[in-house]
């Protein structure tokens, strides 16, 4: 294991790596992406570069140093990761203690906080002067995948590093040799995991497909002559709040297939598609709908999972997708 075991993110990792190397690295960094782009594992890398006894600017994950932080037990490398639903001011008081000692064992001390956005306002207040002139032997790297939730105060004193999605080709081709899923259906997978790695490992895409089915269903009934109500029994058991975890999942399914029914009727190439491997059953359910049903029912969608994190009344905003998607009279206003 070393720097070139990195998967995606090249640029990213190459600077790292030489600001690393050149004694230039920012001690305040902040590594903002989507989920499953190797945020996390940058991190760890960088950990075991900063600290590694063999090497002086790779790693090689076989000396002391490197097992120890392997193992997470290294005492110069730290993480802090949400003590329930928030970081809490009592672990960035221990930050705080922990960042002026200097290396116990390494050269460098490192401290990661996970979720940084889940930081409570009065622990991301604590380590703004820390984040401001920390010492030159530690290193801070907060963690993010909401980098607007932070506070600007705290994203203003850190170096931002953004990682950015993988691409469907790149994600083929790192799955290709893994043998995670039937090689015929990485096309799909490539697509379906919108550009994170760690989503695409652990897909499970039966699950996906079953999910991709129901809704499939109700679209083709919403296309289908007045059959809003057929529609509305197989969603409506979504808004139960047994199948909370659900919700999510399929309205995010739901909102691929119409995205890829919008493609198909403006003649965009069918690689663009999400679900590359429905085509034709697109092209024929999306023939019996007009583009302003689609659009009106993206719309609704929208507002829809904007609302998911408030308190959404689902069966009502289920009915005003299914209404839209229809094309049945005047919806109710929203
Ligand atoms: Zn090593």
């Amino acid at each position: 294991m070393g720097w070139s075991d990195f998967l995606g993110n090249a640029p990213v990792r190459d600077l790292m790596r030489r600001s690393l190397a050149e004694g230039r690295l920012p001690s305040s960094l902040l590594f903002a992406g989507i989920a499953g782009v190797g945020k996390g594992t940058l991190a760890h890398f960088l950990s075991k570069a900063a600290n590694c006894q063999k090497h002086e600017d790779d790693f090689c994950d076989d000396c002391g140093s490197c097992r120890k932080i392997e193992q997470r037990v290294h005492p110069d490398v730290r993480s802090y990761a949400p003590d329930g639903a928030f970081i809490k001011i009592d672990q960035m008081r221990d930050l705080i203690r922990e960042v002026f000692f200097k290396p116990f064992e390494g050269r460098r001390r490192v401290f990661v906080i996970d979720q940084a956005h889940r930081l409570r306002l009065e622990a991301a207040n604590a380590i703004l002067k820390t984040l401001e002139e920390p010492p030159e032997t530690s290193i801070l790297i907060l963690v993010t995948d909401a980098p607007n939730d932070l506070p600007g105060t705290l994203r203003s004193r850190c170096q931002r590093i953004q990682f950015y999605p993988f691409s469907p080709a790149e994600l083929e081709s790192i799955l290709r040799p893994r043998s995670i899923h039937p090689a015929q259906d990485l096309p799909l997978v490539g697509r379906i995991s919108r550009g994170s790695l760690g989503r695409a490992l652990n897909l499970d895409l039966q699950q996906y497909r079953e999910a991709r089915g129901e809704m499939l269903e109700a679209i083709r009934a919403c296309a289908g002559a007045l059959s809003y109500h057929r529609a509305l029994r197989i969603t409506e058991p979504l808004a139960s709040p047994r199948q909370k975890g659900q919700f999510e999942f399929k309205t995010g399914v739901l909102y691929d297939l119409l995205r890829d029914l919008m493609l198909i009727q403006l003649g965009a190439p069918g690689d663009n598609l999400t679900n590359i491997d429905l085509r034709s059953e697109l092209s024929e359910i999306g023939s019996a709908l007009t583009f302003g049903q689609i659009v009106d029912a993206v719309g609704s969608l929208d507002r829809l999972m904007k609302g998911l994190g408030r308190n959404l009344n689902k069966s009502l905003a289920l009915d005003r997708f299914l209404f839209r998607l229809s094309g049945v009279g005047a919806t109710p206003p929203t």
